[in-house]
């Protein structure tokens, strides 16, 4: 298909040996305008004797994965990790399905006695012209390897070798790999011509290639200056030169995404104004001294850097993690009061009704004896009870709001609000939470902003909350309360259900309590409905006559769920029956039993909340995650080729083998990636070229404390040699994006 004149700027690129107008036309339309972009073009991978495993040896790793799969599986190793190999075409055969469907396969063999298979499912003919046999091919892509041992690529990535490659490659030099999109092909690019290109876009224009950092830090860091770097991504002469020059490139984008974050950092805390408060607090103290548990280390830590913060008369903007279960109710309440001794209201939002139902009465009981008034706003309250609760608040009366977003709307008007909690706080959206914060300001009565603590019950990986967070202050509470076991994990079968149901029967004899969650998948809300009566009413009935039930579901009024919660809470019901709704934040210390049913459907961070909502007391809890009979297969196999499939399996796996928060945000981040993971797009983080935010810790923590670092020592940038970094800055600025260079 012709493309006709576009109106994309080609630039100088088609002056480039090599390129000329229309290659020039298909690199632009793949995002290559410049010279400058194709210097910042990665190759996906390199091809290198000293990297590419043999077939034989690639089919001996295989082999050991597989075997490990079933019980100590490991997340990240095992998926989505591409190898290179590089073979000579020795044959091929084309299977034929039904009519039309053709399977032509290729086997390669390196002669290391070990062969692989190229499956194509489409364009047969074209692949059987474009490889014959003889043809020295590498390969790039996930392997898998079937039942009888043989190795197999399904759409790899496929380069020719000439004889060239071949002598270079054979001579242990590294050819890199670039990614090569359809309109490039199709306009006869390939790798071999990238590399070619770029060998003289880095002959004509390295040397106009400006340093970006200063001297200073390069060398203290041992780094390799932005022209060796890019040099070495393209033309590396030992392995370690890639190395080296990934981390130099990397280091470059974070460090200037952190100085950023540093930078607004310093003007926020050096800017904000807020209340001053005076942690003597006497109803802290009497609560503290009355609570039936020992505050854990990391509980006791956290309320310090707390009370530290907001005891200085600069504004605390704090994000608190801990897992599910790790107690920041109490951390949240304990500095609460002292904000209130102070002479100041405190409110504190859930995401959910149900979530600021269940902390009104925890809170509420709490404070008891306290001289503590408590109110709820939520937005489903009758307007009677409404205007009360909002003219105790406009009054002064009311000491501690909890609410939903419905405490944040215009006609509340608070009285000396000094401190705003917001629980579990992944349940908004970065830009909700900028926009409480403002609406929190505007609410205002004695000028200044409310301190802010932001809970979150998702762990973040470090590496998304050194960047995400940058901004923030970050307190982290690692320790479990000292009573807590682990709680027991199984995958069990559809077909198992019964054993499943016994378990419940004994456990409830026992006096414990279960909740069954099963995830709604209709389209409509009637439907919806419909399913969820039907499903208790099955298990109320039929499976547990003996058992009282109870059901929980979205459609239900907050009061009505309310209910249903109380009489769980007060052990009217033994089961609760529920669909997501008690996803967040539900405290019922004598649940032992969490079963979920289609548990495959559930993402890794739900999965690990639900499970939060057992193991809340001293007894030994359980988790039961019901999945169909059919992935009793795919738990046992590893085919990397269905991703979808494989994640669901690693889903499972993963819940089984860890009960650590933490882990669990890893294991998540690495499966969906940033981007799924916490909206990135809307939540302002760039898509960065060389960092992977999903395991680049090191360099992300070295750029975060180079970053503070400098503007310790030179606040404004003021110094001569950091000039360099202020061109920059206002560089990025202008262009919008970190790896750009100048
Ligand atoms: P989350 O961090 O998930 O919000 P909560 O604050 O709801 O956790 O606490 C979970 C449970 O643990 C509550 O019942 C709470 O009373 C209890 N708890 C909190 N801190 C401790 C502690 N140090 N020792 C024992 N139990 C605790
Ligand atoms: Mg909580």
């Amino acid at each position: 298909m012709s493309v006709g004149k576009s109106n994309i700027e080609v630039g100088e690129l088609q002056y480039v040996k090599g390129v000329g107008p229309k290659r020039a036309e298909a690199l632009a339309q793949s995002g290559i305008l410049t010279a400058r972009d194709l210097l910042l073009y990665v190759p996906r991978n390199y091809v290198t004797l000293q990297r590419v495993a043999t077939l034989a040896a690639l089919n001996i790793k295989l082999r050991r994965e597989n075997a490990l799969f079933g019980n100590e599986f490991k997340i990240g190793n095992n998926i989505n990790t591409e190898v290179s190999v590089v073979g000579r075409v020795i044959g091929y055969k084309v299977h034929t399905f039904g009519k039309r469907r053709q399977l032509l396969v290729v086997e390669i063999s390196d002669g290391s006695g070990g062969h692989a298979y190229i499956n194509f499912w489409n364009y047969t003919d074209f692949f059987k012209k474009m490889y014959p046999v003889g043809e020295l091919l590498s390969v790039t892509g996930r392997p898998v390897l079937d039942k009888y041992n043989k190795i197999s690529f399904n759409h790899p990535s496929i380069e020719k070798m000439d004889d060239e490659d071949e002598s270079q490659f054979k001579s242990g030099g590294i050819l890199p790999i670039y990614p090569i999109s359809d309109k490039m092909r199709k306009a006869g690019i390939n790798t071999r011509l990238i590399r070619k290109i770029t060998a003289n876009v880095i002959e004509q224009y390295l040397p106009s290639v400006r340093e970006n950092l200063p001297d200073a830090m390069i060398k203290s860091l041992g780094l390799d200056s932005l022209k060796i770097a890019i040099k070495n991504m393209h033309f590396p002469t030992t392995v370690e030169d890639i190395d080296r020059a990934k981390y130099r490139l990397k280091f470059n984008e974070i460090f200037y995404f952190e100085l950023e974050l540093a930078m607004k950092r310093r003007g926020r805390v050096s800017r904000v104004h807020s209340v001053v408060i005076n942690s003597k607090s006497p109803r802290a103290r009497k609560l503290y001294e009355s609570l039936p548990f020992n505050l854990t280390g990391d509980q006791k830590k956290v309320i310090r850097e707390i009370m530290e913060d907001m005891a200085g008369g600069k504004q605390m903007n704090r994000l608190l993690q801990g897992d599910v279960g790790s107690g920041k109710t109490i951390v949240a309440l304990l500095t609460m009061l002292a904000v209130i001794d102070n002479g100041y209201q405190v409110a504190i939002m859930a995401p959910t009704e149900l979530l600021a139902e269940q902390h009104f009465h925890t809170i509420k009981k709490y404070v008891e004896g306290l001289d503590v008034n408590v109110v709820e706003l939520t937005g489903g309250q009758r307007k009677k009870y409404r205007q009360d609760v909002l003219e105790s608040i406009n009054s002064g009366e009311a000491n501690i709001i909890i609410g939903t977003h419905a405490m944040f709307e215009s006609t509340v008007e608070y009285n000396k609000l000094g401190y705003i909690v917001i629980d579990e706080q992944h349940r908004f959206g970065v830009q909700q939470r900028a926009d409480l914060i403002e609406q929190g300001k505007k609410s205002m009565s004695i000028g200044g902003v409310p301190h802010i603590l932001v809970m979150s019950a998702t762990p973040i990986p470090r590496t998304l909350s050194l960047t995400l967070y940058g901004d923030l202050d970050v307190s982290v509470i690692k320790e479990k309360p000292a009573n807590r076991l682990d709680i027991k994990t199984k995958i069990v079968f559809d077909s198992e259900i019964e054993k499943v149901y016994d378990f419940i029967r004994k456990r409830v004899d026992e006096g414990e309590q279960a909740y069954i969650v099963y995830p709604l998948v209709e389209k409509s809300e009637k439907l919806e409905l419909k399913s969820a009566v039907e499903f208790y009413e099955k298990l109320n009935k039929e499976v547990f006559p003996e058992i009282t039930c109870g059901l929980l579901h979205g459609q239900m009024l907050w009061y009505e769920k309310e209910d249903t919660m109380k009489a769980f809470l007060e052990k009217k019901y033994q089961i609760l029956v529920s669909t997501t709704v008690i996803e967040v934040g539900i405290d019922v210390s004598n649940a032992t039993v969490m079963v979920i049913e289609d548990a495959e459907r559930f993402g890794l961070s739900q999965l690990h909340q639900l499970r939060g909502r057992v193991g809340r007391g001293d007894k030994q809890s359980y988790c039961i995650l019901v999945t169909k009979d059919k992935f009793s297969f795919e738990l046992n196999r590893n085919d990397r080729d269905d991703f979808e499939k494989m994640a669901a399996v690693v889903r499972l796996r993963t819940m089984e083998q860890t009960n650590d928060g933490f882990n669990i945000a890893e294991a998540d981040l690495k499966l969906r990636g940033p981007g799924d993971l916490l909206g990135t797009r809307q939540s302002g983080l760039p898509d960065f070229r060389f960092v992977d935010l999903t395991s680049d810790l090191d360099v992300i923590s070295l750029a975060k404390s180079e970053a503070e670092k400098l503007l310790k020592e030179d606040p404004i940038l003021s110094k001569p040699e950091n000039s360099i970094i202020k061109y920059y800055l206002k560089f990025i600025e202008d262009k919008n994006n970190y790896y750009d260079i100048a």
